[in-house]
């Protein structure tokens, strides 16, 4: 690492000044997405020069409405793609081992055998469960990471479980990967990008692309600029479709309800539902890290039609899923348990037919080029961001003659001394053992001085979080009620995680959004902190 790690208002201004004043770089990179910031870490880690151009916010797409589980593939290995299961389960464990362990925790699952669970579904269920943890051994996650499964009874279901139905006959306890939040990989990745030399461009939209750039627009001030660039890769996920020709998407609707932690009497375990009349088909209840809160998803619908910005669940979506987590329970929550409910769409790869169900489509990722050149990668899943960035900038250099993307780092663009690899041809992948900004090893984490809802936020960051509540007191109180962010966290997004408005600040820095009333009571604090720092500087 050379450059600083940290995004701002007054970084991205000086940047784009200087993107367009050079106009070229190794490679652009549209969409700030999961995918996106992936690819930018991958490609400025074996040196190339990178320019980003995100149109919104990082992670303003379907990276900020997924399940946020790092999952062994559990679902593929069902359907007998043992491949996809096996790359979740290897990419599971580098995000767990030594990429983000900061950001991630093991996740206890309980699938409860109540009235309906018959013994064929416990046999089927059981049987995956030790197929999913032979996968995770072949991908060399330790126990202590992800301990393995077993059966529990009753009494122990109900001990974790206090709002389980009473006649629950016992269960099978698994365990998977958790993520802090989504919306923060995507952050940390694009500020280890950056600290790589790549140039992360937010609020700039990219059009017209062919294989030698595209038109940038600053959407700050409406100005434009072509970037000539040695390479263009569209990461652009349920819109990657309509920036080039030839990719056909089959987007698919998930979505989630935000429930209060005590319609569950206290979750201290993800739950495992399965939807009625369906062998292999489960509406999951996971406990939110540091939050007095539960996520109850998932759907798989198919969105055929206009990709909106903001997808919105439907109420019949909302009663399926209450539906099926009730089953479980002694007290059903009702409608007035749900504090918010939130929608992405999957990016995934059309099979040709527009019909049937989305649910039997593939997880699978493709890099797919368009006739005037453009890289399109699409597909895949949170969890494996790292091998399809590995692989889109794999057949980024193995479109070039060698040695021709020199390795002109960003420090160029910006006129600074180069980095090391300047004038060399591009290396190989380095992204499995490069740990993101606050990464450290769990022994490291557990003594950073600052407090553990903070570390498993910022890492070992989290205490340049404390030392601003410190400097400045007003931003030591939490911003809302009952919400346990404080005004520090806005300001230390603002100064160093590329925020630049209250948008920013509450619904992808932090995911106060979720729970809109929880955002309605944040938004002074949110406007305070943007007012009292409004250059990032
Ligand atoms: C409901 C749901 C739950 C999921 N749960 C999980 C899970 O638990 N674990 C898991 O591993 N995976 C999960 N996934 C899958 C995972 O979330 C996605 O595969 C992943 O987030 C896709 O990331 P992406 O970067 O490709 O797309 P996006 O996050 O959508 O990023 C694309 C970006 O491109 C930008 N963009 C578009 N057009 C332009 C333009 N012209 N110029 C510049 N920028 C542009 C957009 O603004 C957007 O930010 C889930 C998906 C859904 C829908």
């Amino acid at each position: 690492m050379s450059a600083s790690p940290s995004l701002n208002a007054a970084r991205r201004a000086g940047e784009i000044a200087e993107v367009a004043d050079r106009g070229r770089a190794d490679l652009l990179v549209v969409g700030g997405g999961v995918t996106g910031a992936g690819v930018a870490l991958d490609a400025a880690a074996r040196g190339l020069s990178v320019v980003l151009a995100e149109r919104d916010d990082l992670a303003s797409g379907t990276s900020r409405w997924s399940s946020k589980l790092v999952h062994g593939g559990l679902r593929y290995l069902a359907r007998g793609e043992v491949g996809i299961a096996y790359e979740s389960a290897a990419e599971r464990g580098l995000i767990m081992g030594r990429i983000a362990p900061h950001l991630t925790r093991p996740l206890p699952m309980i699938y409860p055998w109540v009235p309906g669970v018959g013994r064929g579904s416990r046999a089927l269920a059981g049987a995956g469960l030790a197929a999913a943890d032979v996968l995770r051994r072949a991908a060399g996650t330790r126990r202590r990471t992800l301990p393995g499964p077993r059966r529990l009874t009753a009494a122990e279901a109900m001990v974790t479980v206090p709002a389980l139905r009473r006649d629950v006959s016992g269960g099978l306890l698994s365990w998977d990967g958790q993520l802090t939040d989504d919306a923060r990989l995507v952050v940390a990745i694009a500020r280890t990008a950056a600290s790589h030399g790549a140039v992360i461009l937010t609020r700039c939209e990219a059009s017209d692309l062919t294989g030698q750039g595209a038109l940038l627009t600053d959407r700050l001030t409406g100005e434009s600029f072509r970037l000539r660039a040695g390479a263009v890769i569209n990461a652009a996920g349920v819109w990657a479709g309509q920036l080039v020709a030839g990719v056909r998407l089959r987007p698919s609707r998930g979505t989630h309800l935000v429930l209060s932690d005590a319609a569950f009497g206290g979750l201290r375990a993800g739950l495992i539902a399965p939807v009625p009349g369906h062998r292999n088909r489960f509406v999951f209840a996971v406990p939110v890290p540091g939050e007095a809160r539960v996520y109850v998803g998932l759907t798989d619908e198919p969105a055929d039609g206009p990709v909106p910005d903001v997808p919105e669940p439907t109420p019949g979506e909302i009663t399926f899923l209450l539906d099926a987590v009730s089953g479980l329970l002694e007290r059903p929550p009702g409608p007035g348990d749900v504090l918010g409910a939130f929608a992405g769409l999957r990016p995934l790869l059309g099979d040709g037919e527009a019909t049937g169900s989305t649910a039997d489509l593939s997880r699978r990722h493709a890099v797919l080029t368009s006739p005037d050149g453009v890289l399109t990668v699409v597909g895949g899943k949170l969890t494996t961001y790292r091998r399809m960035a590995q692989d889109a900038v794999d057949a980024v250099l193995a479109r070039q003659p060698p040695g021709a993307l020199r390795g002109q780092r960003a420090g160029q663009l910006t006129g600074q001394p180069v980095g090391p690899l300047a004038g060399q041809p591009a290396g190989p992948c380095r992204t499995r053992r490069l740990p993101l900004i606050g990464a450290a090893p769990p022994q490291v984490l557990a003594k950073v001085p600052a407090p553990a809802r903070l570390v498993a936020r910022y890492g070992t960051e989290a205490p340049e979080v404390c030392e601003l509540a410190r400097r400045e007191p007003w931003l030591a109180e939490p911003v809302a009620d009952g919400v346990p962010v404080t005004g520090a966290e806005l300001a230390f997004a603002v100064r160093h995680e590329g925020a630049l408005d209250v948008g920013d600040l509450l619904d992808r820095r932090t995911r106060i959004g979720l729970v809109p009333a929880d955002r309605d009571r944040a938004l002074a604090a949110a406007t305070r902190v943007l007012g009292v720092l409004p250059t990032g500087t």
